[in-house]
């Protein structure tokens, strides 16, 4: 399955997962195993020098997860990927080889809320430091930029603000820094965009909403684009990634880079990352999401094509202020959704309802056929209103910074029957406003 000419939909249903070529067995194994067994003493002694690819330890690697990341890696034209136990996990992972005290990034302020928090009050515990900036202008993340940044951060649709980051313009001006730029796909998924065609050098995901798609299980992951200078230097003449291009300790002084090339940051995190921070994903999860990888351009279809329908009713609706959704033409973001994201505009989106906070809690309490619940991407509609709910750590400046302000209320269109989902926000609105 490396044929290069395949189409997307062929490729989520057949990468990474052959006939088991031990039984035939034509559905992926569930590798549920801790450890494998090693042919004598020197295929062990290789295994731990990183001299073979093999399997040591489930926290590394596992074959179940392996076939995950050979989709993933695929699905978003990437080198490499590593899977974890959540989308929170993997953004931790993927930035843990770039980063060390003292080093910085530039994200934008329109991430979600979740992505804001680590960085804003967690990541100042490793000593990394988060400049937070208004992606709209490209030039911001320039203007951020210190011989101390080692990586930019953006989504290439955010949640929940249907914000669409213009990827191009900001990967020159992370190219011309000399960092890599993360985009976190989640909310697109690689059905919709591509963010690697555009510049970016590492993908991140959480696995856990559009790509397992029903709800099921956590994950995360991390693509790499394989395209990455790792020896670049910085300001000061030293290399700006020593973890990546500089003596490894943990492995006998190996320059992962040199040994390794455009698969050195895959390496790097399964070998050092999973290896010492430990967030592995289930390999029964990783399978779950194998199974909803096989349906995800069915169902980006179709969540998209309801979201354009309900985005259009709600837009015409008399107690509704505001409709944010990049598919409308009268959206801000409408151009770069047309430019990045030409099959749809997903599926998330937020709108405001007049009568703010009061009128927001009752439409979610409201709903039916509506799950008010803390999660998106899932095949099943779901409703939230951010302000009281995931964004409500956030001060009120924040969360209109987030789009996530008194009035915002938050859906994740699933793929029911168009009639059926715009019918119950009906008469949710109904009974809010009476
Ligand atoms: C949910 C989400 C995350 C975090 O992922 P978990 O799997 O919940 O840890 C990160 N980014 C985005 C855009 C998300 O929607």
């Amino acid at each position: 399955m490396t044929n290069k000419t395949y189409g997307f939909d062929t490729l989520s249903v057949h990468a990474g997962a052959a006939p088991d070529p031990t039984t035939g067995a034509r559905a992926l194994p569930i590798y549920q195993t801790t450890a494998y067994v090693f042919e004598d003493a020197d295929h062990a002694a290789a295994l731990f020098n990183l001299q073979t690819v093999g399997f040591i330890y489930s926290r590394l690697t596992n074959p179940t997860n392996a076939a995950l990341e050979t989709r993933l890696a695929t699905l978003e034209g990437g080198r490499g990927c590593t899977v974890a136990s959540s989308g929170h996990a993997a953004q931790v992972l993927a930035l843990f080889c770039l980063m060390s005290p003292g080093a910085e990034i530039v994200a934008s302020s329109r991430l979600y809320g979740g992505s804001l928090q680590q960085m804003r009050n967690t990541y100042p515990k490793f000593g990394w430091k988060a400049h937070i900036v208004d992606a709209d202008e490209p030039e911001n993340f320039k203007r951020a930029v210190t011989p101390n940044t080692k990586a930019f951060f953006i989504e290439s649709l955010a949640n929940p603000g249907g914000v669409i980051s213009d990827i191009e313009a900001i990967a020159r001006i992370a190219d011309d820094a000399g960092v890599p730029l993360l985009v976190d796909n989640t909310l697109a998924t690689p059905w919709l965009c591509k963010p690697i065609d555009y510049g970016a050098t590492l993908i991140v995901h959480s696995t856990t909403k559009f790509l397992s798609g029903n709800g099921t299980s956590m994950g995360g992951a991390v693509v790499d684009s394989g395209k990455f200078d790792w020896a670049v230097k910085g300001t000061d003449g030293g290399g700006k990634f020593p973890s990546l291009a500089g003596p490894e300790p943990a492995y006998h002084g190996l320059n992962f880079f040199e040994t390794f090339g455009d698969m050195a940051y895959t390496f790097h995190s399964h070998a050092v990352g999973l290896r010492d921070l430990g967030p592995s994903q289930a390999p029964f999860n990783a399978w779950l999401t194998m199974l909803g990888i096989e349906t995800l351009g069915l169902r980006m279809e179709r969540h998209c094509a309801n979201a354009m329908k309900v985005a259009q009713y709600l837009e015409k609706h008399p107690a509704v202020a505001w409709v944010n959704y990049a598919g409308l033409p009268t959206n801000k973001y409408h151009a770069l959704a047309r430019r990045y994201l030409p099959k749809g505009a997903g599926s998330v989106f937020t709108f405001g309802v007049k009568g703010g906070y009061e009128v927001g809690v009752k439409v979610v309490d409201s709903v039916e056929l509506f799950s008010h619940l803390a999660n998106i991407g899932d095949a099943k509609s779901l409703i939230i209103h951010p302000a009281s709910t995931t964004h409500r750590q956030l001060s009120d400046e924040q969360r209109v910074a987030a789009g996530a302000g008194p009035d915002v209320v938050r859906l994740s269109i699933g793929i029911e029957t168009a009639d059926d989902i715009i019918a119950d926000l009906e008469q949710a609105l109904a009974k809010a406003t009476s």
